[in-house]
């Protein structure tokens, strides 16, 4: 099976450093084995959407070096356009695709109607926090009928449909960076999968869309792995193979905190404002949590590829180091 890697950034706005490393690693992966690499743009969140935001990550991505195969793109005018038999390739654009699979899990009974208010949903997160428990989803819709549910649809009726945990249920999977990890359903909140403007929320697109474009490794930051489990159970109802996950460290501050704009430089566009080379750029940041088997600091993308192996992407955050970027990009 050949690989498939996906960068799936999210358009809220300017390219950060450690969604560049993201990008670069699963490029490097698909070069390295013979695959393709697949941009696919996650725009589900209508609330978050910045204009603008998909052509700057494109023209970011294309100025660092790290071209994919198949997805989003821009055409020689400057205007978005997509490439590949797998699209669409922007999620806005794949809610058909989304009703048909959450239909499926409608049907199988692995999902459900809800039609809880803010209010009461607020109100029972205040219970629950005052009680010292963790707020959650009491499944107070889990029981209403079809029927029932798709009369108050009809009667105009904000809803959202929700997966249906099984109540003691064991998830595991394994990430080749972190190894075993697992979680038992009864620690899980009903997920919602379709959200009452009709958008997917990112944990039903991601599995849908990974399935469907079919990725054999998901290459991706850290902070979604405590959501993974979320997305094995669905692979697992829907009687689909998981792909393999590898989660990146957090790429961290010289006081080892999550590297953030109120610190300094953290986009893409602030590097390349100052100056610096996209090859001493990339080279640098290839290096903030994957160390090659011997200690060469230079590199070409090229050489980069060779050397690339997830085995050797370490499991605690890379520190990001200014004046080591500054003396790669020297070499450049
Ligand atoms: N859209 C998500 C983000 O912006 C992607 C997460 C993933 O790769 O699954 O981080």
């Amino acid at each position: 099976m050949s690989v498939r890697v996906r960068f799936a950034p999210s358009p809220t706005g300017f390219v950060h450093i450690g969604s560049l490393r993201t990008a670069l690693y699963n490029y490097l992966f698909a070069k390295k084995h013979g695959g393709e690499y697949i941009l696919r743009v996650e725009d589900t969140d209508r609330t978050r959407y910045v204009e603008g935001a998909i052509e700057g990550m494109l023209s970011a991505m294309k100025w660092a070096g790290i071209e994919h195969d198949e997805g989003v793109c821009l055409d020689e005018n400057g205007k978005l356009s997509q490439k590949g038999e797998y699209g669409p390739y922007m999620q806005s654009q794949r809610l058909d695709i989304y009703k048909k699979y959450v239909d499926e899990l409608l049907d199988k009974g692995h999902a459900y109607y809800c039609f809880c208010s803010k209010d009461r949903l607020d109100t029972l997160r205040e219970i629950q926090r005052a009680e010292g428990k963790i707020p959650r989803y009491d499944g107070y819709c889990r029981g209403l009928s079809r029927e029932e549910a798709e009369k108050r649809i009809a009667a105009g009726e904000d809803y959202v449909i929700r997966l249906k945990f099984p109540a003691n249920h064991e998830i595991v999977f394994d990430d080749m960076v972190r190894g075993k990890v697992s979680m038992n359903t009864a620690d899980l909140d009903d997920q919602v999968l379709i959200k009452s403007d009709g958008f997917p929320t990112y944990h039903f697109a991601v599995v849908v869309d990974d399935h469907l474009m079919k990725i054999t490794h998901v290459i991706r930051g850290e902070e979604w792995i405590a959501s993974t489990p979320k997305h094995v159970y669905m692979y697992e109802v829907f009687g689909w193979e998981a792909p393999t996950f590898v989660h990146l460290p957090n790429i961290l501050n010289s006081e080892k905190k999550k590297l953030s704009k109120r610190q300094g430089d953290v986009a893409v566009e602030d590097f390349e404002n100052k100056g610096y080379l996209p090859q001493g750029l990339v080279n640098y940041i290839a290096l903030v949590g994957w160390s090659p088997e011997d200690n060469r600091e230079i590199f070409s993308m090229q050489e980069l590829i060779d050397s690339f192996s997830v085995e050797r992407v370490s499991r605690s955050g890379g520190v990001f180091d200014t004046n080591k970027l500054n003396w790669i990009n020297q070499h450049y």
